[in-house]
């Protein structure tokens, strides 16, 4: 069982927090010192001391009753999901990477199987205390005297200020997943497949409990249903040499516990461990289960990136570069065959993951509209850039096509907005509000410069 940190712990936790962050010299970009993270814009490494976010890591309590637990805001969804399966209950919204942390997920956006009816994890957020740009730590809530930041918070990457504990809502679970992947050979008919299943909460007269999709190819499409079970015939294990995502072409139904069923794209970090060979099925033999985590596939990316091992590899080759295309974004779901047919046609990467949501509320930093239907589409991997092409071309092309779809982009990756076009889309009316009243010095980054500028 995940060890809880006691309410007086966590206020020396705090305190130590908040002289960590008065530590660091004005002027000095503030950046937390955590061992992992799952932005993919890569800076170069700093010296610089970082704010020291050691202490808030912890569970602090579960109420079975309440269905709500007090986690701190750099706790990972892989201890927060221990502590609370033993009571019977999830967060209602898990995102798929271990290390992704609560504080992350809800400044970041996450998403996951439940989003269609659970929206995103930030949905589910009772208060949460903050420790914004100024220094102080408050308490927000939906109604309350910093209602503004909650509903800013959202999407501001870290640029109001840290979340330093959420009190979260739980969902119960049972022990297992029965999962059914239904095969299309068109996108039109599996939007409407999607939007169907996600409006009704039903497929074939059973409840759904979590809907996702995998598209292999324009013609080899996989829509994926989750619906809890008490008891399973069988348990399928993909933490070995199982490849999950290989499974949802050769079966049509599986059984998961509900614990492998939550992390079932970790293992292979969707599909992206097969860049590392780790599908290989000797590499796989000698690569130990412990290492099959995205964390760890995650480090090694990095790694390449700052040695250039793989571009030098690629040059001495005489190969094109390569581009990386790693982006999620939402369409509205009637949209989503125009930007598949668009992918595959200009990027021509696969597979895609697809995850039907519905904003349950409107948040100003990322202004889904409320019940309406959206597709998050995930895409992450490399292409060859084509010769005289500049920089960034293909994800230059996404953001364009993602605009004129309706859609949005999530802000984890690399971004090219001008100024002008990124406020709009992201309210730049309200976060100026939000930034003056609660980091008036600017002592955190603006997000423009953070996810756009990548400083
Ligand atoms: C390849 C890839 C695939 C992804 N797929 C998914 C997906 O399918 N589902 C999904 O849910 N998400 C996905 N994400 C996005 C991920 O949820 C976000 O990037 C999230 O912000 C990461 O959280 P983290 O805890 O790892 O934060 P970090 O990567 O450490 O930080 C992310 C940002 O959040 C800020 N931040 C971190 N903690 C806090 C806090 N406590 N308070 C305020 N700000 C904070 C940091 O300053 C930073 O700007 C994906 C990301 C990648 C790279």
């Amino acid at each position: 069982m995940t060890q809880l940190v006691t309410s007086s712990g966590h206020e020396r936790a705090v305190a130590a927090l908040q002289r960590s962050y008065e530590a660091i010299p004005p002027g000095v970009p503030v950046r937390l010192a955590k061992r992992t993270s799952n932005l993919f814009r890569f800076r170069e490494p700093s010296n610089a001391p970082g704010l020291d976010v050691s202490g808030i890591d912890r569970v602090l309590s579960v109420d079975p009753e309440r269905r709500t637990a007090d986690v701190q805001g750099m706790t990972t969804y892989e201890d927060l999901v221990d502590a609370t399966l033993p009571h019977g209950l999830m967060p209602s919204v898990v995102p798929q990477l271990k290390t992704i942390t609560l504080g992350g997920a809800v400044t970041g956006l996450g998403i996951e199987s439940s989003s269609f009816r659970a929206g995103l994890p930030h949905e589910s957020v009772v208060e949460l205390d903050v420790l914004t740009g100024d220094g102080r730590v408050v308490t927000a809530t939906r109604d309350g005297e910093h209602a503004d930041l909650f509903r800013g918070f959202p999407n501001s990457y870290g640029t109001l200020g840290y979340a330093v504990r959420l009190r979260i809502e739980l969902a119960p679970v049972k022990p297992y997943v029965r999962l059914r992947h239904l095969p299309f050979d068109d996108a039109v008919k599996c939007a409407e497949a999607l939007r169907e299943i996600s409006e009704s909460g039903q497929y074939d007269g059973e409840p759904v409990d979590f809907v996702d999709g995998t598209v292999f190819a324009p013609t080899d499409l996989y829509i994926t249903i989750g619906t809890f079970a008490e008891t399973a015939p069988y348990t399928s294990d993909y933490t070995g040499q199982g490849i999950y995502y290989r499974s949802i072409q050769q079966r049509s139904v599986d059984f998961l516990t509900i614990r492998d069923y939550l992390w079932r794209w970790d293992t292979d970090w969707f599909w992206c461990s097969g860049a590392l060979g780790v599908q290989h099925p000797l590499v796989r033999k000698v690569w130990p289960d412990q290492a099959k985590r995205s964390d760890v596939y995650r480090r090694l990316v990095a790694l390449d990136r700052r040695w250039q091992a793989s571009a030098r590899l690629d040059r001495w080759r005489g190969r094109p570069p390569r581009e990386d295309v790693i982006q999620d974004i939402e369409v509205p779901v009637e949209r989503l065959p125009e930007f598949l047919e668009f992918f595959h046609r200009e990027v021509g990467m696969s597979p895609v993951w697809l995850c039907p949501l519905a904003a349950r509320e409107s948040w100003p930093l990322y202004p889904l509209e409320p019940g309406r239907p959206y597709v998050n589409v995930g895409f992450w991997g490399t292409v060859p850039l084509p010769p005289g092409r500049i920089p960034e071309h293909h994800n230059r092309l996404i953001e364009r096509k993602v605009t004129q779809l309706a859609g949005h982009k999530s802000l984890y990756s690399t971004a090219f907005y001008s100024r002008e076009e990124f406020w709009r889309h992201y309210d730049g009316e309200t976060y100026r509000r939000l930034k003056g009243a609660y980091d008036p010095g600017g002592r955190l980054l603006d997000l423009y410069e953070k996810c756009v500028r990548g400083r």
